[in-house]
């Protein structure tokens, strides 16, 4: 077996594994919609590798030579387009479909050409360069950064530039052969074979992962997102503010939030008429609060909000914001003159107070607005022997508020 055939078996093994695995990837999640194209382009490199088995036994070598290019510009295609929708990018089918029929043209006429030529190999390879240089934008444009795109942008670069140095390369190691049959032979064609293969195990690798990590992000962000009202869980809440609440001299203030006399909501209105009320109370939350807000469903129709940076004023300015907000709301189901309200406790941090030292003071607040009639906030008054975090804490704009 020549030393290119050899790597060519080795090229359809590896290319037969990444075609399996990104289809199990797929089947077992099939919203991943990236999965399924490179699976398709592992198949249609299995054709490649095929067609150049063939070549030196084929007696109609311009048709193998053409179907051996489509083949491979298939496979770059598929993974294009998976990268592209990955990075939530829309490539337009048009454009694709003709670049494509122009590509494939330009090679059939391209074999007229000599064998060695520079040209007919340029025209060869420069498709394969655009579309690789196209999957690189496609992440460049998206802005992600993490180690895995940088990875894979350098992969793609890298691509189009063996792609487009082929040409050059074969000229340097002493041509690519004076025939299809030849070529298998040639120094140019272990050299070619060698390099794509590592090029296309690098990248297969680099894609796999990259489907993993985002299905492993997709994962943990549900497993800490409450679904009914699309806001943090009880856990995702208290991930997301742990970090915050270990630096011990971080101002921030929380906001409890209960929703009053629900249950005869339900009782009255139905289950889903309630279900309304907490999606409706989420949303007025989530529009009101900085970016950097933490906001979470603890339970039924209780709520917490942590405010990095914020003084008990701020926290109950929001408050009552809420408050107000939330009793001017129509909710479907609810008749025109119900009004939905909620009581709040808010507590400001003290110098390293932990989170469930301050949930359970604003919690205290939150049972006193219970007991004085519901529909208000109040405020947790420090421990006695504790110092405020924040340097408005305990100032005349502290006291207003
Ligand atoms: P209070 O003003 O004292 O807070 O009274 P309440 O009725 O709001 O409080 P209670 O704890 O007695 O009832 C809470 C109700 O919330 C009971 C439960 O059925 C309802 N609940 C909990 N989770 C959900 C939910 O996801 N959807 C709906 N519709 N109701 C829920
Ligand atoms: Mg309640
Ligand atoms: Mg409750």
């Amino acid at each position: 077996m020549a030393g290119a055939s050899f790597i060519l078996a080795i090229n359809l093994f590896i290319a037969a594994l990444f075609a399996l695995a990104f289809f199990l990837v797929g089947v077992s999640n099939r919203a991943d919609r990236a999965a399924p194209c490179f699976s398709l382009a592992y198949v249609f490199g299995m054709a490649y590798i095929a067609t150049e088995f063939i070549i030196p036994l084929d007696d109609m070598p311009q048709l193998s030579y053409t179907a051996g290019f489509a083949s491979f510009l298939g496979a770059v295609t598929a993974v294009t387009y998976g990268v592209a929708r990955r990075y939530g990018r829309s490539l337009n089918p048009l454009a694709m479909g003709l670049f494509i029929v122009c590509a494939v043209l330009a090679n059939w006429l391209g074999y007229l050409l000599p064998h060695d030529a520079v040209p007919r190999n340029l025209i060869y390879q420069a498709p394969y360069a655009v579309l690789q240089a196209l999957a690189a934008w496609a992440i460049l444009a998206s802005r992600r950064r993490q180690p895995i795109d940088i990875g894979l942008i350098v992969l793609f670069l890298l691509s189009t530039l063996q792609f487009m140095s082929k040409p050059f390369a074969a000229i340097l190691l002493g041509g690519s052969g004076d025939s299809a049959h030849a070529y298998i032979a040639t120094t140019y064609a272990l050299y070619s074979q060698s390099l794509g293969a590592m090029l296309q195990v690098a990248t297969g690798l680099l894609m796999l992962t990259l489907l993993v990590r985002d299905m492993l992000v997709e994962v943990t962000a549900r497993s800490e997102t409450d679904p009914l009202s699309s806001v943090y869980n009880r856990r995702g809440f208290e991930e997301r503010s742990a970090p915050l609440m270990q630096q011990s001299g971080l101002p921030a203030a929380i906001i409890l939030a209960d929703l009053d006399a629900f249950k005869s909501i339900n009782d009255t209105h139905g289950h889903d008429t309630g279900d309304q009320v907490i999606i409706a109370f989420a949303r007025l939350m989530r529009d009101s609060t900085p970016p950097t807000a933490i906001v979470g469903r603890l339970g039924g129709e209780e709520f917490a909000i942590l405010l990095p940076e914020a003084n008990i004023a701020t926290a109950r300015l929001l408050a009552e914001t809420l408050r107000v907000g939330l009793a001017a709301l129509q909710i479907p189901g609810l008749p025109i003159y119900a009004r939905c309200t909620a009581s709040f406790g808010v507590a400001e941090r003290m110098v390293a107070e932990s989170l469930t030292d301050l949930r359970r003071r604003a919690d205290s607040a939150l049972y006193n607005a219970k007991r004085a009639g519901r529909d208000r906030v109040i405020a947790a008054l420090p421990d006695a022997d504790a110092m405020p975090t924040h340097p408005l804490a305990g100032t005349s704009l502290a006291r207003s508020a």
